[in-house]
């Protein structure tokens, strides 16, 4: 299976913890061929690297310039945004979901949650039963699923990041609602999640996949070659790629 990736749409700059500017982002993604990046930095509840909600208009009008610069490639301006309860709220106050073009959201450990019981179960319990068996995996895994479903269905969330990494969740029922919500499942070259086991389930059940870089530093931007690795180990046909197509939804 050949992919031709036309697309890069999750890339850190300095406004969270990567290392380079949107601008160095954008020229790498050039020089790499591609015809679009996203410009995705944390969000603002993710302790100590996530962007600043001042910097939204900053970004905004610094890719405005770039645009114009650049006419050969489209530059998005998006977030990757944090799960910060059990209900599925996310780290973008209400009146900012507008002000991007496309949200991703995936689960991050330090990450301010929204009251301490959401911090205690989405956090803490997580942690703590990963080291010790003394809790119901399964229905932890469940109810860790569900939050993720219930931001998709309350947040025009375009991609869910890297699930599975850093949160045990039941793929299947993932996957199945991601459909339902036209919602994208990434696979993540940096992490190398999702796996291919993982990858081949959300398959099963219809998913649509985006294979990004994940790249916190300019070099790295358009590097896809782990996650083009692992939909090709199983066998995810170009179709159900979005970033070998040429729209964004
Ligand atoms: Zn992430
Ligand atoms: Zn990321």
């Amino acid at each position: 299976m050949e992919y031709h990736l036309i697309a890069d749409y999750h890339t850190h700059t300095r406004y969270s913890h990567g290392k380079g500017t949107i601008e160095q982002n954008v020229i790498a993604a050039r020089k790499k061929g591609l015809k679009r990046i996203a410009i995705t930095d944390h969000g603002f509840r993710h302790v100590g690297i996530g962007m600043r909600i001042e910097d939204i208009d900053r970004m905004r009008r610094e890719i405005d310039v770039l645009r114009k610069k650049y006419d050969d490639i489209e530059i998005l301006f998006g977030i990757e945004a944090n799960l910060t309860s059990m209900e599925g709220d996310i780290d973008i106050p209400e009146e900012y979901i507008g002000a991007f073009d496309l949200i991703l959201m995936g689960f991050h450990k330090a990450v301010v949650p929204r009251s301490l019981k959401d911090g205690w179960k989405l956090f803490f319990k997580n942690a703590m039963c990963s080291l010790v068996p003394i809790c119901d995996a399964e229905k932890l895994r469940h109810d860790n699923t569900m939050a993720i479903i219930r931001a998709m269905e309350r947040y025009p969330i375009h991609t869910i990041t890297h699930p599975g990494a850093k949160i045990n969740i039941d793929t299947r029922l993932l996957a199945k609602h991601a459909v339902k919500h036209n919602v994208f499942l990434e696979i993540n070259s940096s992490h190398g999640f999702m796996t291919e086991e993982y990858v081949k389930v959300a398959m099963e059940e219809g998913a649509k996949f985006v294979i990004n870089s994940d790249a916190h530093t300019p070099e790295n931007v358009g590097n896809m070659a782990k996650g083009i690795m692992i939909a090709q180990k199983a066998g995810v046909s170009p179709a159900r790629i979005l970033n070998s197509q040429d729209f964004l939804w």
